[in-house]
């Protein structure tokens, strides 16, 4: 059963003779003959239509039966089978809702690269995108403008078929494009669209995390043919940092400090996402203290998240003899009360051992 409109695959009028039928026949039969385009499936599902209409439309009886049945004629009288009345009721209503040939491009995606710097505060990218843009010279029909195209004399440049309500789709004979190409467009070799370097400005909003999309509309793919762009989706990837770590909104910082630093107080200078700021620790500071800046951390609803500053001791991997000696001989005056931690876990063990 096919559901193709036997009139729409020859060209010819509802009301065309008997010999305007034989002789659309012919023609078409000749051009889209298998012999004449071996290899070429199209060609050969073209001539099957062609001849399945011509047998029907060429038998008066069989034509009357076609005329009145439509889509649902069989070409051996026998009722439509149920899967098959579905299939009618399924490619007409999908008919009447989307043509083949307004399509939407294919989506494109990019992974872009940012810093939490950028993070903080927003970017605008300016990426090089590969994509297929729709052919300036043809405007996409794929038709060389100094006379590549001809209007389709079947559908009158409409590309719809005419003929009854339930038969109305694209024109069989132009693909639903209104016109025949007749010599291609060169720079798109005929397919409407290439390749180009594409160069897009993306803004990356503040407070992106990684694996996060930004959809730009219209900028992926163009389609063969008519239709719309797909989209670009913009990765977005935050670089590692070697000094802030991410927690949600908040930032981390670990501040590496000396012994004497930690034990006497000292004025460091510490980063923040926007450049550096001044903290004083105070004397007697312990290894892990935190030292919160509030609303220095990464953009948020309603505000920014909070900058964490780390205290951690570096102890010196190597030590000179004379500053050996002096460490030595400060460790030997300690008294109990100068590591009152120390003291009381020294006193805890030897109860155990007692
Ligand atoms: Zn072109
Ligand atoms: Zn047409």
């Amino acid at each position: 059963m096919s559901h193709r409109d036997y009139y729409n695959v020859l060209g010819v009028p509802r009301n065309a003779s008997a010999d305007e039928i034989k002789k659309a026949y012919r023609q078409l039969a000749l051009r889209w003959h298998p012999d004449r385009n071996p290899d070429n499936e199209e060609a050969a599902q073209r001539f099957k239509d062609i001849t399945a209409a011509y047998h029907t439309l060429n038998d008066p009886e069989k034509r009357a039966r076609y005329d009145r049945l439509g889509p649902l004629y069989t070409a051996d009288g026998r009722p439509p089978r149920p899967e098959e009345l579905n299939e009618v009721v399924g490619s007409f209503l999908g008919g009447l809702f989307r043509r083949k040939s307004d399509s939407k491009g294919e989506d494109l995606r990019y992974t872009v690269r940012v810093s939490l710097e950028e993070v903080s505060i927003g970017a605008e990218k300016e990426l090089t995108i590969p994509r297929k843009i729709r052919c300036r010279t043809c405007g996409g029909d794929g038709a060389n403008p100094n006379g590549g195209r001809e209007t389709c004399k079947i559908c009158n440049g409409t590309g719809r078929s005419t003929g009854p309500r339930v038969f109305r789709s694209e024109c069989y004979h132009c693909d639903g494009k209104g016109f025949k190409v007749l010599k291609t467009c060169e720079p798109c070799s005929g397919e409407g669209r290439y390749t180009h370097d594409d160069v897009l400005k993306v803004k990356i909003p503040p407070g992106v995390a990684t694996g996060q999309k930004l959809r730009v509309k219209g900028k992926g793919d163009a389609p063969a043919g008519s239709g719309v762009e797909g989209d670009l989706f913009v990765i977005v990837n935050v670089a590692d940092h070697p000094l802030f770590r991410r927690r949600g909104d908040d930032i981390l910082v670990e501040i590496p400090m000396t012994f004497p630093e930690l034990a006497l107080g000292a004025d460091v200078t510490v980063p923040t996402l926007e450049g550096t700021t001044a903290i004083r620790v105070p004397a007697a500071t312990i290894p892990g203290k935190m030292f919160r800046l509030g609303g220095r951390g990464l953009p948020k609803a309603g505000g920014r998240g909070d900058l964490h500053l780390q205290v951690v001791l570096d102890v010196p991997e190597q030590l000179t003899e004379e500053q050996r000696l002096a460490l030595a001989r400060w460790a030997q005056n300690l008294a109990p009360s100068d590591h009152k931690r120390r003291h009381a876990f020294d006193q805890a063990l030897k109860e155990r051992q007692t």
